[in-house]
C-alpha cells in the first residue's frame, strides 16, 4: 500500500489550483451575492481541459483516472473558493456526461461526448421529481414509444445546470407499472420539441451554481436517444451516476475544507482576547484539531472510493459510506469555522460563511444523509 500521490499527479494538483486561483476565485464571493453563473470563467475551465478529464481521447477526453479527477475537484475546491461553480463542474463532467460514456451507443458518445468534453455544451441529470425525491422510484415521468420517437411528459426539478445546459440525461417510466425496474434513460437536447426550462431556484448556497425544473410536454426524443437498456435506467444509469456522483463529486468538499482550515489557523493567529491569540486556547485547538481529523479521514475515504473505481470495483455502500461521511464532516467543520471566527464569522466579510451555507446542500443532495446510512445499514445486514 503507498499512500502518496505521484509526483505527476502532484504537479496537475498544484496547476488546477493555480489555475482555480487566478480564474475561479476572484468574483466568487460576488457570483454567490448574486447568484449568477459566469460562462467566462466557465470557458475559461473548459480550455484549461477540465471538462474533458475522464473522458476516453477518441471523444475529445483527456483519459483522466477517477483518482485524477478527484484530485482536480480538490484542488478546484481549495483554489477557487466557488462551490456553485464545483456543483455545475460536477454535474456536467460527473452526473451529466459519465452516464454517456458509459452507457452511450458509439453514435451517442460520437455525436455528444466531444462537445461536452470541450465544455460547449453544458449538461446535467435529471432525475429528481417534485414528488420523487429519495424515492427515485416513483418518478412520474412517462415515455411512450411512437413512431420513431420517445414521447416524453413530466417535471423534473432541482436540475443543477438546468437554465444553462443543452443536453440532459433524463430519467422517465417506460412501464410505470413497474417502479424501478420500469425506467429509462434518455438523452435529452434543449431543442427537441416540447422540452423547456421550467423555473429557476434560488437557493441558499452553492449560489453561482444555477438550478431549475425541466418541463416535457409531449417532448419528441429520437428513439436512438434511449440511453442504455429499455426499463434498466434505474440499475443503470441512476446507480452509475449516483455512485459517481457520491465520490468524485464529493472532491472538492476536501479542498474546500483545507482551505478552510488554513484559513481558521491564520484568523486564529491573528485575532487577540484576553492579551493573546486565541489559537493559544485550548477549546480553539480542540476545534482546529477536529477539522483536521475530520479532512483527513474524509481525504481517505474518498480516495478509496475513487480507487475503487479505478478498479473496475462497484461498491454501492462504499461510495454511500464516502458520501455520508465526507457531507457530514464537511458541514461540522464548516460550522467550526464559523465559531473560531466569531462574530465576524457570521457575517460577509469572510468566506466561512458562504461555506457553511455550501455545505448544507452535501447532506441534502444526491441522496440524503438518511438514505446513505440506509444503503449502508442494509449492506451489513445483508
Ligand atoms: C441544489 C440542489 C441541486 C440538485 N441537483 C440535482 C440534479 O442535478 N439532478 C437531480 O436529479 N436532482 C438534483 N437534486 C435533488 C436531490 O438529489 C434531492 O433533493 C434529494 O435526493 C432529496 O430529495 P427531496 O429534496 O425530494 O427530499 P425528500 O425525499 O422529500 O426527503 C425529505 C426528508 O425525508 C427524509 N427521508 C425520505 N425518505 C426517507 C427514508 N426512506 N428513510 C429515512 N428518511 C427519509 C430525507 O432524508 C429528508 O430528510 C438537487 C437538489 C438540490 C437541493
Amino acid at each position: 500500500m503507498d499512500f502518496r500521490h505521484t509526483e505527476e499527479q502532484e504537479l496537475f494538483y498544484k496547476s488546477v489550483v493555480e489555475f482555480a486561483q487566478k480564474e475561479i476565485q476572484p468574483g466568487a464571493a460576488e457570483r454567490d451575492e448574486e447568484a449568477r453563473f459566469d460562462r467566462d470563467v466557465w470557458d475559461k475551465a473548459a480550455d484549461f481541459g477540465l471538462m474533458s478529464l475522464p473522458f476516453p481521447e477518441e471523444y475529445g477526453g483527456s483519459g483522466a483516472s477517477v483518482m485524477d479527477t478527484s484530485l482536480a475537484g480538490e484542488a478546484l475546491g481549495y483554489g477557487g473558493l466557488d462551490a456553485g461553480f464545483c456543483l455545475s463542474w460536477g454535474a456536467h463532467v460527473v452526473i451529466g456526461g459519465i452516464p454517456i460514456w458509459q452507457l452511450g451507443t458509439e453514435e451517442q458518445k460520437q455525436k455528444y461526448l466531444p462537445k461536452i468534453a470541450a465544455g460547449e455544451w453544458i449538461s446535467g441529470l435529471g432525475l429528481t421529481e417534485p414528488e420523487a425525491g429519495s424515492d427515485a422510484g416513483g418518478i412520474l415521468t412517462t415515455a411512450v414509444k411512437k413512431d420513431g420517437y420517445y414521447v416524453l411528459n413530466g417535471t423534473k426539478t432541482f436540475i443543477t445546470n438546468g437554465p444553462i445546459g443543452e443536453v440532459f440525461v433524463v430519467l422517465a417510466k417506460t412501464d410505470p407499472e413497474k417502479g424501478h425496474a420500469g425506467i429509462t434513460g434518455f438523452i435529452v437536447e434543449k431543442g427537441f420539441k416540447g422540452f423547456s426550462v421550467g423555473k429557476e431556484i434560488h437557493k441558499t448556497g452553492n449560489r453561482s451554481s444555477p438550478t431549475s425544473e425541466l418541463v416535457f410536454e409531449d417532448c419528441e426524443v429520437p428513439a436512438e436517444n434511449m440511453l442504455g437498456e429499455e426499463n434498466q435506467g434505474f440499475l443503470q444509469v441512476a446507480m452509475t451516476t449516483l455512485e459517481w456522483e457520491r465520490s468524485v463529486m464529493l472532491a472538492a468538499a476536501i479542498g474546500g475544507q483545507q482551505i478552510q482550515l488554513e484559513e481558521c489557523i491564520k484568523y486564529a493567529k491573528e485575532r487577540r482576547q484576553f492579551g493573546r491569540p486565541i489559537a493559544s486556547f485550548q477549546a480553539v485547538q480542540f476545534m482546529l484539531a477536529d477539522m483536521k481529523m475530520w479532512l483527513e479521514t474524509s481525504r481517505w475515504i474518498l480516495y478509496k472510493t475513487a480507487w475503487n473505481k479505478d478498479q473496475g470495483i462497484m461498491d454501492h455502500a462504499q461510495a454511500a459510506l464516502s458520501k455520508l461521511y465526507i457531507t457530514e464532516v464537511a458541514l461540522k467543520a464548516a460550522r467550526n469555522a464559523i465559531q473560531i471566527h466569531g462574530g465576524y464569522g457570521y457575517t460577509k466579510e469572510y468566506a466561512v460563511e458562504r461555506s457553511y451555507r455550501d455545505a448544507q446542500l452535501g447532506v441534502l443532495g444526491g441522496g440524503t444523509s438518511e438514505i446513505q446510512r440506509w444503503i449502508i445499514g442494509r449492506t451489513l445486514i445483508a
